[in-house]
């Protein structure tokens, strides 16, 4: 029916009306023709354009932005229904409050779940909002996790302090020393959680390996793979229980917003969303909207930034003034033998430490004239960090070297510039250290 126009009275009340507006009720999304998905064996890059489609009532190409804070009801009926459904947990296409859900954000959510190859995944206002909340619902009071070394400094500064206040203890042991990881379970270990590639020294777990001391122990494992993303690594596929990641990064791509993610079989995340629901990290449907457009992109970037990682890592490996390259793409890491069996690429973040002292070290990073000095990794701008100028800066140096971060060590991060424009900088910034040479 067309919409005539409204009439006024003299105290501006609308009179008489057939706008349609008014009185429709709200289109059920599953009167919506079927979203069909792919009918053929998708790869990685395919899913992160097209994994778990939604329904979407104006067939728009993109996902729409459903910036609301709160949803509407016909009437009684219509909300009763709603609230027997949602008991049942078979909603699927409706929303009651933001804080709860959203169709941008299940957009979101659906198609990082079929990136992970997992049944479920929530999205979080921040990675460290995915971990915490995670670990909190996971780990009861009096109860224990293990973590290993080499871990984001508040990831782990969470685990040693903040979990301790409330009665859970945690030990943090050597990363590759598969020995020490079963000894430190005891009858109260919940929780074994790590990185994988690590930052800053990009070790690798052997998560077969973990998955399997963790499933004698009947063990939780979590795994953070946010220097990898699911393009080059994808945990569940290794026997992991839940696999996080810090959205910023990679996924999102472009460093221009922040989220985090959980994802994992659904049992699992289902008590993790009853807790998001109340303790409220949840993500902005803008900034879910910004992701979804970032993902579709993640194979080509992904590409990219493992060439650029391998080019880099080699080139830097044979330069005199530099002292060790630390990028599993190399024979001389540690891991890279796992690395080969498990990982698809090795990702863009290279670390290696220059022959010099930390003033040395802070002369060549402020010649360099591509990558900008900055925190954080995955976009497209390389971005080159001093840690013991950066995330370690009111340490001292002894305190530094115990967490093993040395003054010369450098974390390039590399985005998906051109390999020889940035071999080229590289090059003309170390000539500083040339007295090294
Ligand atoms: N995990 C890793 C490996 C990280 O590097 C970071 C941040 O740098 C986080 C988690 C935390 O993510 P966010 O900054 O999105 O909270």
């Amino acid at each position: 029916m067309r919409a005539t126009k409204a009439t006024f009275d003299e105290n501006g009340y609308q009179e008489e009306t057939n706008m349609t507006t008014l009185n429709t009720r709200p289109i059920a999304l599953t009167e919506q023709p079927e979203v069909r998905p792919p009918q053929v064996r998708t790869g990685p890059s395919t899913l992160s354009v097209h994994g778990g489609r939604q329904p979407n009532p104006y067939h728009s190409i993109s996902e729409p932005i459903v910036q609301a804070a709160t949803y509407t009801f016909v009437d009684t009926e219509d909300l009763c229904y709603f609230k027997d459904q949602s008991l049942w947990g078979v909603v699927e296409d409706r929303y009651e409050y933001g804080r709860y859900g959203n169709p941008t954000i299940r957009s979101v959510e659906k198609r990082l779940a079929c990136l992970e190859g997992a049944e479920a995944a929530l999205l979080f206002s921040s990675g460290m909002a995915a971990i915490t909340t995670t670990l909190l619902t996971l780990l009861p009071s009096g109860s224990h996790l293990v973590i290993t070394d080499d871990a984001y400094r508040q990831t782990r500064q969470f685990c040693t302090h903040f979990l301790k206040r409330l009665g859970i203890a945690c030990s943090v042991v050597p990363i590759g020393d598969y020995q020490a990881l079963e000894a430190s379970i005891r009858a109260e270990t919940r929780l074994i959680f790590s990185e994988t590639p690590t930052n800053p020294y990009l070790r690798v777990v052997d998560l077969e390996r973990l998955a399997d001391i963790a499933h004698r122990h009947r063990v939780t494992t979590v795994i953070d793979t946010t220097i990898a993303s699911p393009l080059n690594l994808r945990p569940l596929e290794w026997g992991i229980d839940l696999v996080v990641h810090s959205a910023t990064k990679y996924l999102a791509g472009h460093n221009d917003l922040l989220a985090g993610v959980v994802a994992g079989r659904a049992e699992l995340i289902a008590p993790i969303h009853e807790n998001l629901d109340m303790m409220g990290a949840i993500a902005d449907p803008l900034n879910a909207a910004w992701l979804l457009r970032g993902l579709k992109t993640l194979g080509v970037r992904m590409e990219r930034h493992n060439r650029n990682g391998q080019a880099i890592a080699e080139f830097l490996e044979q330069h005199p003034a530099v002292e060790r390259v630390w990028y599993p793409g190399l024979a001389s890491h540690p891991d890279h033998e796992i690395a080969l069996r498990q990982m698809r690429g090795f990702g863009g973040m290279v670390s290696f430490t220059v022959k010099g002292d930390l003033d040395d070290t802070s002369r060549f990073v402020d010649a360099l004239t591509i990558p900008q000095i900055a925190t954080s990794f995955g976009g497209a701008e390389s971005l080159v960090s001093q840690p013991a100028v950066m995330s370690y800066y009111e340490l001292s140096s002894e305190e530094r070297q115990e967490l093993g971060i040395r003054d010369n060590l450098v974390r390039l991060a590399l985005g998906i510039e051109d390999a020889d424009d940035l071999i080229a900088d590289l090059n003309q910034a170390l000539s500083v250290l040339r007295h090294y040479q």
